[in-house]
């Protein structure tokens, strides 16, 4: 039975990724920051018993990963989605009223976290049969597409992290890994609000159809849900 862990996994994409994984079959590790609240989740541990756990979870706290590879020390993880992701206040992260605080939260959670996900967990996806890392980010990330400016702290903080998983492709290639960022589209959840424009469910069908095809020569790709390459 292969095996993914997700972070972020109580709402949004990351319920969507774990509700699709666990109907595949998968075992599904899903993280979240406060599982006795997290209602759906729950639900699917509830209908996929054997095969489905939840680990308490807050990324910007690094010992908590690390306690987490502890807890996991025996498993195989095949995919290791990074999933959690904050965009801060709109209104903080543009020119003339950036608030510094949240600059930080979002390079803890955006930047920080998937490295050090990488770190704790390399030993467990290397001894996996698949080795996929995928880190979700954003094609507001991308220095080439950004034509309209502002959004300061978010961009930076995916950029960032473009360049993290590009790194760790190089690096993670000789065990064998494949590291890539996923561009999930505008998506309908807390994060891309009402008028985004496709559902979570549209948004990680395509991801994961990217992920199950996923190859060694895909590894340091950015990648958008419908396959398409996104410029750095
Ligand atoms: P949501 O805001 O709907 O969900 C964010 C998820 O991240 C929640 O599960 C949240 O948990 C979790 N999270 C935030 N901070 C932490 C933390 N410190 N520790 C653990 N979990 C945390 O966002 P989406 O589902 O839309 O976004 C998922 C990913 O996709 C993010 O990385 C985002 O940047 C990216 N993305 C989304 C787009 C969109 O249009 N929606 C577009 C491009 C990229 P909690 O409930 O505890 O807050």
């Amino acid at each position: 039975m292969n095996t993914v862990l997700i972070t972020g996994a109580n709402r949004g994409i990351g319920l969507e990724f774990a509700t699709q994984y666990a109907a595949d079959g998968w075992q599904v590790v899903a993280c979240c920051r406060q599982p006795q609240q997290a209602m759906a989740l729950n639900q699917l541990a509830e209908q996929y018993k054997d095969h489905f756990s939840i680990y308490q979870l807050d990324v910007r706290e690094l010992a908590e990963i690390d306690q987490l590879s502890q807890k996991l020390h025996d498993l195989s993880i095949d995919v290791l989605i990074n999933n959690a992701g904050v965009y801060p206040p709109a209104q903080n992260g543009e020119f003339g009223h950036i608030n510094y605080d949240d600059w930080m939260e979002a390079f803890r959670v955006n930047t920080f976290a998937p490295l050090r996900m990488a770190e704790a967990l390399v030993k467990q996806v290397a001894r996996s049969k698949l080795k996929v890392i995928a880190t979700i980010t954003s094609k507001m990330a991308s220095i080439d597409d950004n034509q309209r400016g502002g959004s300061y702290i978010y961009r930076s903080s995916k950029t960032a992290v473009n360049m993290v998983v590009k790194s760790l492709a190089i690096d993670l290639q000789p065990r064998g890994i494949i590291s890539v960022l996923l561009h999930p589209g505008w998506v309908q959840t807390d994060m891309g609000g009402r008028g985004a424009l496709i559902t979570a469910k549209q948004s990680v069908t395509g991801m994961k159809g990217i992920l199950d095809k996923i190859t060694h020569t895909d590894t340091g790709k950015f990648l958008a849900y419908d396959g398409q390459h996104i410029p750095w």
